[in-house]
This record gives C-alpha cells, sequence and structure tokens, in this order.
C-alpha cells in the first residue's frame, strides 16, 4: 500500500484575552460576511446580510507605544486590507481556514476619541468572507503571541486520500478508474458493487485488497475502513440520495455524480446529512475544474466584454440504448436530469448569473414507444435572469448537440465543444482559449482538486448546494412544461 502516514503538529491559538488589568478592548464580538461581488459564493453564506466593507468606529486613548489587534477570518481567498484611522495594518491571510490574525498597531495609530477600523476588498475577484470578533490588545504583538495558549495536537493525516466507488458502470469503468490512475492526491482504495464477477475483475486489475470490496448489504461497515476516506457515488440518480446519506453516516466524505438527486429536497437532505456528519460533499461537475471553462467564466465574471445580453446552450448525444437508466423515469431518467443539467450550467456560468424565472419549456419526444409516458427525450427551456436576460437551453437524447454561446455587449463568446471530456473550445474577440489535454484528465483534475480542498479543510469547489440549484431549475422547468406557465425560481 503506498499510502504514506505523517504527523503534523496543528497549532491552535485558543482565545486569548487580557481581561485583567484593562488589557483588552472588545470592539467586536460577532462575525460578519462580507461579500465583494453581487453573488454569494457559498451557500452557507447565503442567509447572512452581505456587506462589501467593514467599518467598526471605537473610543480610545491614543496609543504611545506599539498594541495589537486580533480579529477572526474564515475563507479568505483574495486580498482585503486592514485600516485603522486611515492607516494600513496589515492584509487578511489567504487562507480557507477558521483563524485568528494579529497585527501590530504602530505608535500613535490609535488616537484619543473617536477611532475607526475598516477592513475593505483590494482585489477585483469575487470573495465572500466572514470575519469579525475584533479585541483590541495593549501588549505588543510578540507579547499577545507569546501568552496565548498554544495547544497541541497530533493529527494523522495523509498525503493521499483513498477512494471508493461505487457503481462500477461506464463511468467508473471507463472514465473514473483510470483516473484515478492519473491523480496526485488520491487513489482508488476500494470498490461498491452488486456483480460479484465485476470485483473479481476490478480487484485484479486494480489489486484492490479483499477487506476494500464492499457490495450494497455490507456498505455500511465502510465506517469501519479507515483506507476510504472518500465514497464517490456513481449510481443511477435515483440512488443517489440513499448512498450519499449512508456514506455521510458512516463518516466518509461524499462526491457524488451529477445529477445530485431527482428532487430538491432529496438535495437538502443529502447536504444535511453531511453537515451533520461534518463530513464534505462535492457533485462531479468536471467543468467547474476545466481551465477553458475557468476562463470563459473569468471573462464573464470580470466582464471583459461587458455586459451579457443573452446566451444559449445545447447539450444532447444521440442515445441508442433503449431500455438503460436514462429511459426509465423512476431510476432518475429523462434528458433534462442528464445533459439537461449541463445545458443549465452553461445558461448559469455563461450569464453569471441565478435564473430567477423560466419564461417557457416544452419536452418532447420523437420515440414515444422508448420514452414512455411523457418521458423527455427533448427539452427546450428559456431562462429568465434579472434584467431581462435570457438563456435559451436545448437538452436532447435524439441529436449531438454541444454548444454555449454569449452574446456579450462587446463581441460573442462561443464555446463549441462546451462539455466534452476533452478539447473544449472558447472563440471571442479576445482569442481562442484552448488548454488542450487528453482524457481523463479532466476527471483527474477535478478529483485532485476536490481531495485538495478535504486535505486542506477548505470549501469544495462544487458542493452539494451548486447541484441543488440546478435540481431546483430542473423542477421548475418541468412545472413550466406541464402547466405551459411562467414558473418563478
Ligand atoms: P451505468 O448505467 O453505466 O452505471 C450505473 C451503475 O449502477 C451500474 O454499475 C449498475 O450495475 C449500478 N446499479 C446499481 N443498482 C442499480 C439499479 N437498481 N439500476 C441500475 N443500475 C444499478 O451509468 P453511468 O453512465 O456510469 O452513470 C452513473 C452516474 O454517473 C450517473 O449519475 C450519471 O449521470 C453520471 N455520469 C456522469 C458523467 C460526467 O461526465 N460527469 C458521465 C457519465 C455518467
Amino acid at each position: 500500500m503506498r499510502q504514506k502516514l505523517y504527523y503534523i503538529f496543528l497549532i491552535l491559538l485558543v482565545g486569548f484575552i487580557h481581561q485583567a488589568n484593562g488589557q483588552t478592548h472588545v470592539l467586536d464580538n460577532s462575525m460578519h460576511n462580507l461579500r465583494n461581488g453581487n453573488q454569494p459564493e457559498w451557500e452557507e453564506f447565503l442567509n447572512k446580510a452581505s456587506i462589501k466593507e467593514l467599518i467598526i468606529h471605537f473610543d480610545e486613548q491614543e496609543n504611545l507605544s506599539e498594541q495589537t489587534l486580533q480579529l477572526r477570518q474564515y475563507d479568505v481567498k483574495h486580498s482585503w486590507q486592514v485600516l485603522l484611522n486611515g492607516q494600513k495594518l496589515g492584509t487578511l491571510i489567504t487562507d480557507g481556514n477558521d483563524m485568528n490574525v494579529y497585527f501590530v498597531i504602530p505608535p500613535k495609530v490609535l488616537i484619543s476619541g473617536q477611532n475607526t477600523l475598516s477592513i475593505i476588498p483590494t482585489s477585483a475577484e469575487l470573495d465572500d468572507i466572514l470575519v469579525g470578533r475584533i479585541i483590541l490588545h495593549k501588549p505588543t504583538r510578540s507579547e499577545v503571541l507569546n501568552e496565548a495558549k498554544v495547544e497541541l495536537e497530533v493529527v494523522n493525516k495523509k498525503d493521499r486520500l483513498g477512494v471508493a466507488l461505487v457503481g462500477l458502470g461506464y463511468y467508473s469503468t471507463d472514465l473514473l478508474a483510470p483516473a484515478l490512475q492519473q491523480t496526485k492526491n488520491c487513489y482508488l482504495a476500494g470498490i461498491v458493487t452488486g456483480t460479484p464477477s465485476k470485483a473479481e475483475v476490478w480487484k485484479k486489475k486494480y489489486n484492490i485488497p479483499d477487506k476494500n470490496i464492499y457490495n450494497y448489504q455490507t456498505f455500511d461497515q465502510l465506517a469501519n475502513n479507515p483506507d476510504i476516506d472518500v465514497v464517490y457515488v456513481v449510481l443511477p440518480p435515483s440512488m443517489h440520495k440513499e448512498y450519499v446519506i449512508r456514506a455521510a453516516n458512516a463518516g466518509k466524505h461524499v462526491w457524488c455524480e451529477k445529477p445530485m438527486a431527482i428532487t430538491a429536497a432529496e438535495c437538502q437532505a443529502m447536504i444535511d446529512a453531511c453537515k451533520k456528519n461534518k463530513k464534505k460533499l462535492a457533485i462531479g461537475y468536471r467543468l467547474h475544474h476545466e481551465p477553458n471553462t475557468q476562463e470563459y467564466t473569468r471573462i464573464i465574471n470580470q466582464k471583459l466584454l461587458g455586459k451579457i445580453r443573452k446566451a444559449s446552450c445545447g447539450a444532447g448525444y444521440t442515445e441508442n440504448r433503449t431500455n438503460h437508466w436514462k429511459q426509465n423515469k423512476a431510476l432518475g431518467g429523462g434528458v433534462l436530469y442528464d445533459m439537461g443539467v449541463y445545458a443549465i450550467q452553461g445558461a448559469r456560468l455563461g450569464t453569471g448569473m441565478e435564473p430567477i424565472a423560466i419564461v417557457s419549456a416544452k419536452t418532447s419526444t420523437n420515440r414515444p414507444e422508448v420514452y414512455k409516458n411523457g418521458l423527455d427525450e427533448t427539452t427546450i427551456a428559456t431562462l429568465e435572469f434579472n434584467g431581462g436576460i435570457m438563456a435559451d437551453i436545448k437538452t436532447s437524447f435524439g441529436e449531438n448537440i454541444n454548444y454555449l454561446n454569449i452574446d456579450c455587449e462587446k463581441g460573442e463568446i462561443k464555446v463549441k465543444p462546451y462539455q466534452s471530456y476533452s478539447g473544449v473550445k472558447v472563440i471571442s474577440p479576445l482569442g481562442e482559449i484552448n488548454h488542450p489535454y487528453q482524457v481523463p484528465w479532466q476527471q483527474a483534475k477535478q478529483m485532485d482538486d476536490d481531495s485538495l480542498s478535504i486535505m486542506q479543510n477548505k470549501p469544495m469547489l462544487v458542493p452539494g448546494e451548486e447541484g441543488l440549484r440546478d435540481i431546483r431549475i430542473v423542477e421548475a422547468i418541468y412545472k413550466s412544461a406541464g402547466t405551459g406557465q411562467r414558473v418563478k425560481i
């Protein structure tokens, strides 16, 4: 086993406050959500009031010697400046963790009377941070740090995570297992399959020990297996909820394939289960990790081609199977769930906004003997965004379509192919973007990124909330198609 264990010391600076002798002044005891940009970055920050800058006024005496400012920060990815009475004390530390930081207050920066502390963003990048619990210490920074109680905790930390794939169908076999041979931050440690013959083949091919091979009955025993850090659910969509929740309850981090689940309520239950178990949840949207996608979304988000006027996205392929779960509603079939989430993603990434309504939608099939009882082989919909911006989407099992067009004030961005495993190409007035790579690099990149986020305790790039957003839109599209009405989201 190539797994290497090493020990690190995690230094926890435990809240140290010179309460006695008036040595401290608590300037603010709450945490504030500061948001640079319009879009909330993380669902967990959604309900908090968002402001761009924190300004705090407080009364103090002039300081003739060095003093110290302590504050707590969480999930800082870009540059934020801390100013006291207009003088820069420093910048927040670029780090996703929840931590205390300590700034030197040079002599005479505090004034007698009202003082003003401000925390402001200094880059144009979208960033959603938590900051607060601000304390002024009269001693110097080194005195404060020396007196802080330092607790050392030994953490048994791996340098690579063990992944167990659940469901050994097409995607696990052809893409994920080969990708896990290329990953640096994780490896294929185990499998869950209901087919003993598959277990035999995989065991030999990938050198998987018997103790790391499970079936759906023994699944919950994963809880006792330290080799498995992450459970990757690669089953038909109707089974995602059950296995994500069981994996989280077994104490494992979870990756779940798209579409996240069948209903928004299921998605929420999955998010809640992972939160309850303090485990990370990521959705297998590989394009978020893909460099060409990241570059056109940067053009959109930084408005390098001006405002968005409209967008259109198509995602589909000719599906020749007639008796697969994709043609079975109870298992999560219907093209909107399968390829439609890519078209929805195209509309959202392409506009850089969240839709506020489905204006109209239509489901159809040319093969009613295959797509029975109204199940959609093809779906079209118009999504409405703030400012009257529209996106037309089309998804189909009846034709090969793979494009995203974004009409901006200063020209058009064309992404084609838009969602392939390789070759994603972007053409715009700013030039061509086409970072090359071979299949299954996308999947390896996604799993490496997600492993690193877990190991560094950072937010996942594509958390459960992102999968939930798409399923809410899927539900609204089906509702609009069924009623013929505009449906608010
Ligand atoms: P598949 O049909 O090839 O594999 C599904 C697996 O689930 C099979 O091994 C099957 O035996 C197993 N299974 C267990 N119980 C089952 C049941 N009751 N009914 C049917 N199958 C059952 O499907 P797939 O194409 O590998 O898709 C699996 C998941 O991966 C889906 O969520 C799909 O959307 C997703 N996927 C994602 C991508 C991507 O690019 N991110 C690509 C393909 C598939």
